[in-house]
């Protein structure tokens, strides 16, 4: 079979839903995390975003509609655990030595189960108990093509032997902050994703090395994110790049621990996501730097010569440039593809109906699109509509309620 037949076939199969990811080995190639926007950022004198911090604006944008003092103090103060504790995000055991009497200095006894069901049961307890909302397990393909080469400091990543599970974790994200796109509220809720997750891939990572594992803990850092969630079930890429999970749509964050644990893995989903991308396109419609494609079908590459575009994909590939200089210009990041997307709602029964069609009946897919943009006009439901940052401050809800 050549490799156009094979790329047809991968095309059919993956717009009817049938294989999750269509990759063309022939092209796709290991990416370096240091071709990664916000590496590229550091180093790369090419683009025009070199050493452009997306806060650089924060002074003259604060007072601005949106752009409250207190929304700059919440959305820096989200990170606060993120940028602090590092050792989360780290390959090294911050409690090699260990300096509180909670730290135990027995070195632990093997947890030995062939219950691969049991394993991954007791796993998922712990991840949701450590604040993941859904959590998923995957094994990583033999030539681990989600796996950097290289991380940010150009240091090749290669995994320990036996090292061959992937617990893919989510974290949800607040839906009224991310309603507020691409004022400040937003950007709290992506901070605070990332200092929780902090704490769950460190608290899997200890919890795996306590029953006598190994353990690697990554954030957006080791691998990639989407095809590792999208593989341990956890949803379906839209258009705008990123995982659309059936219960929480866009509003998550993602994050992993790597592992010789053994457990049982879980199988790609399909719940309709790439019928309806192709009829919808409101991410690509609202996004504020018009970085996200319009055509109907994905593309094996990229229309923009970018190092930060790894070809031999079969997806919509998204302008990544343009994206991070709306976000310096926006003096903080941007979530509007994520607010816009009819799968990011919160929990109820009508939503739940309208995925059951969406899932079995993708020819009705032009009517829920118009519902869905119809329900914008609500003034109690606004779907997809931007919020006032007022409202989030004026808010009652919390998170998980
Ligand atoms: S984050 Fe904002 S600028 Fe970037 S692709 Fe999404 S909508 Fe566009
Ligand atoms: S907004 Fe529409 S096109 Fe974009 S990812 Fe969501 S469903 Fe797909």
């Amino acid at each position: 079979m050549t490799s156009l037949d094979s790329r047809k076939q991968k095309e059919k199969a993956f717009k009817k839903g049938k294989i999750s990811l269509a990759v063309d080995k022939s092209v796709y190639k290991r990416f370096s995390e240091r071709d990664m926007i916000f590496a590229r950022v550091m180093w790369d004198e090419s683009y025009s975003g070199y050493r452009r911090a997306i806060n650089e604006k924060e002074e003259t944008k604060m007072g601005m509609k949106g752009y409250s003092q207190e929304g700059y103090a919440a959305m820096n103060a989200a990170w606060m655990v993120h940028d602090t504790f590092r050792q989360a995000f780290s390959w090294e055991n911050p409690k090699q030595a260990p300096t509180s009497l909670t730290q135990s200095t027995i070195k632990p006894k093997r947890f030995k189960s062939s219950d691969l069901e049991k394993n991954s049961k007791i796993v998922k307890r712990i991840a949701n108990v450590y604040g993941a909302c859904d959590v998923g397990i995957t094994e990583l393909d033999p030539d681990h093509p989600y796996l950097y080469t290289h991380d940010r400091m150009n240091n090749e990543i290669n995994f320990p032997e036996g090292v061959k599970y992937a617990i893919v974790m989510l974290i949800q994200m607040d839906y009224q902050a991310l309603k507020t796109s691409p004022a400040l509220p937003s950007s709290i809720t992506t901070g605070n994703g990332y200092s929780r997750m902090a704490f769950a891939i460190a608290g899997m990572a200890d919890f795996l090395r306590n029953l006598g594992y190994q353990a690697i803990p990554a954030g957006n850092d080791t691998g990639i994110s989407v095809p590792l969630a999208i593989q341990a079930g956890l949803g379906q890429v839209g258009r705008n790049g990123l995982l659309i999970n059936p219960k929480y749509g866009q509003s998550v964050r993602i994050c992993k621990v790597y592992t010789d644990f053994p457990m049982k893995i879980d199988q790609p989903i399909d719940f309709g996501v790439h019928q309806f991308c192709r009829v919808c396109k409101k991410c690509a419609k609202y996004c504020p730097s018009q970085s996200i494609l319009y055509d109907d079908d994905p593309t094996w590459e990229s229309p923009w010569n970018s190092v930060s575009n790894n070809n031999g994909s079969y997806k919509h590939y998204v302008n990544v440039e343009t994206c991070y200089e709306f976000w310096v210009k926006n003096s903080t990041d941007c979530s509007n593809c994520m607010r816009v997307c009819p799968f990011t709602k919160p929990p109820g029964i009508a939503h739940d109906i309208a995925r059951f069609f969406i899932k079995y009946f993708p020819f009705l897919d032009p009517l829920w699109l118009r519902l869905d943009n119809l329900m914008a006009y609500l003034p109690w439901w606004r779907y997809g509509k931007k919020d006032d940052a007022l409202k989030f401050w004026k808010g009652k809800k919390y998170l998980g309620k």
